[in-house]
């Protein structure tokens, strides 16, 4: 997943799942002392939300000695997500699929500009059972494809891994207490538009009752993911196109982040 020598960008929300992240791979990274990591953390732009949480950021980096880099939405893509809230022109273009489509690019950018070879990120096996719903649920079986657990490496030359992709959530909040790492816990005031908190209620009920049976639906959707992409015809698979507004990478002519700055400025 990592490879020796390799920089590490890893995106840091100041939630427990990023924290305890940071705080694993510089623990065991440090041992061979051969790997830089960097924190990157993306600014939405959420008033009285976001802000204490880069404070959390700044003072774990500083005490594991790991150096911060912040990039925000208004700088990178001119709106903010509470601009972005006002400007859209439907409630139906959820907040969380505006602010995940910048949020990728933000990475994106964020990686090249510390020149990392490697981007990794915090998702955990229950985010990656309900992204897998969510997108069930909204008929994108395109996306479902995408999901199969490789590491990701983008023409860009830039490498995309899910360390704990195979880990429980509530694992992950037992090892940031007792490793006493601060985390934010206050829930961003748009995750109410999202249906992944009724996934997630979902899951947990269940696994209450059937123990194990999130990891089971880990294997199935993986399962199902690679099957999609194996479905797809092999020329298909090598199409890169280059979106014609920005010169990124996409799979249309115009790629999903400029699509979502037109409509936000079309109103
Ligand atoms: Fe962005 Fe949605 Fe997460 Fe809030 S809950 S930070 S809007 S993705």
């Amino acid at each position: 997943m990592i490879g020796y020598g390799e920089r590490i960008a890893v995106g840091v929300s100041g939630g427990k799942d990023s924290l305890t992240l940071l705080s694993i791979l510089k623990k065991i990274l440090k041992k061979n002392n051969c790997n830089d990591i960097i924190a990157i953390t993306i600014d939405e732009g959420i008033e009285d939300y976001r802000d204490e949480s880069i404070q959390i950021v700044k003072n774990h980096c500083k005490k594991i000695d790991i150096p911060f880099n912040i990039f925000s939405y208004k700088d990178l893509f001119g709106t903010s997500m509470d601009e972005a809230m006002v400007k859209r022109p439907s409630k139906k273009i959820s907040s969380c699929s505006i602010c995940g489509t910048f949020r990728r690019r933000a990475l994106d950018i964020a990686a090249k500009f510390v020149d990392a070879d490697v981007v990794a990120t915090a998702h955990n096996l229950d985010d990656h059972i309900q992204t897998f719903m969510m997108n069930l649920f909204s008929g994108d079986i395109d996306r479902i494809g995408w999901m199969y657990p490789t590491p990701i490496k983008y023409d860009i030359g830039l490498k995309k891994v899910k360390p704990f992709l195979e880990i429980y959530e509530n694992e992950i909040v037992f090892y940031a207490f007792l490793s006493e790492i601060e985390f934010k816990s206050e829930q961003c005031p748009y995750m109410n538009e999202s249906i992944r908190s009724d996934f997630r209620e979902f899951f947990n009920e269940l696994e209450k009752v059937h123990p194990g049976i999130k990891y089971n639906c880990y294997n199935s959707v993986n399962k199902i993911s690679k099957a999609i992409q194996n479905s797809y015809p092999e020329s298909s698979q090598d199409l890169k196109r280059t979106c014609i507004k920005c010169g990124n990478t996409s799979n249309n002519e115009i790629c999903s982040v400029c699509k979502t700055i037109f409509l936000l400025e079309s109103k």
